[in-house]
């Protein structure tokens, strides 16, 4: 693409990021911007920065089975957008409330925010949510309007681990548009639906985080900052449901609190 163009296409995603009603178009032109491959490459290494940055938990089960569980949310998302493995790791840190999605397909939850979870049902709609974000590009979009194709290109092919640490140390509070959030809450209410699992999980994480905050906002800023659980998003969550026409759903709460008993031992 001629480099007029491609400047063209940026500085328009960059307005669309500050405004509603773009998301559609924004993921259009993503494809025209960032490729899969380009895209895959860098989410590789952002995922090894954070995973330099960061402690892993240790525990082999307790990743095993949140793997289980993103897996089973994946059949739609793979139709959605074909072409993307999913990763997911457990990142060892009990204050931190917080999940995020990496382009590429690489997704990072927090032990803080398994340890508030009550059962499997709730932490698949945040990981629902999170795919979401992988499926409509949102992630790759935001970079390619924040840095630029070229640069973003450079980094892909290039070794520059200053740059790219940099960068990862601040995709777990990347901010999305109250459109990608949207779009991420569609593209993961259907998948929880369809994973057979009660969709109304996000809905209570939600809520308890709103109760939560009260108390402990400081751990819960970066969540919040991210996914803003809006009056009016709980309630667009809620219409969906309705449309889908999803009733009940598995919780899976003893499997939860069983698969996650490592993170409550002394
Ligand atoms: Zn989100």
């Amino acid at each position: 693409m001629a480099m007029i163009q491609r400047t063209l296409l940026v500085l328009f995603i960059a307005a669309c990021t500050l405004s509603s009603g773009c998301a559609t178009v924004r993921r259009e032109l993503g494809y025209a911007l960032i490729s899969d491959k380009t895209e895959i490459k860098l989410g590789a290494k952002f995922a090894a920065q954070i995973e330099a940055q960061q402690r892993l938990h240790p525990d082999r089960g307790l990743q095993s089975y949140i793997q289980r569980v993103t897996k089973a949310l994946l059949p739609p998302a793979l139709e959605d957008r074909p072409g993307i493995r999913y990763r997911v790791k457990v990142l060892d840190d009990p204050k931190q409330i917080n999940a995020f999605a990496v382009l590429g397909g690489y997704l990072f939850v927090y032990s803080g925010l398994l340890l508030i979870a009550e059962d499997e049902a709730e932490i698949a709609g945040v990981l629902a949510h999170e795919i979401g974000h992988i499926v409509g590009r949102h992630s790759a979009n935001q970079l390619a309007a924040r840095f630029g194709m070229d640069f973003l290109t450079s980094l892909a092919l290039g070794e520059d681990p200053y740059q790219l640490g940099q960068i990862a140390s601040q995709l777990g509070s990347a901010r999305f548009s109250r459109d990608d959030e949207r779009e991420a809450d569609t593209f993961g209410v259907r998948y929880a639906i369809e994973a057979g699992y009660d969709p109304r999980g996000l809905l209570r994480f939600f809520e308890k985080l709103k109760k939560l905050e009260a108390h402990r906002r400081s751990d819960l800023e970066k969540l919040f900052a991210s996914h803003p659980p809006t009056g009016e998003r709980i309630r667009r969550i809620e219409r969906l449901i309705d449309q889908y026409g999803a009733s009940g759903g598995q919780r899976h709460r003893a499997r939860f609190v069983r698969e996650t008993a490592v993170l409550r031992r002394k």
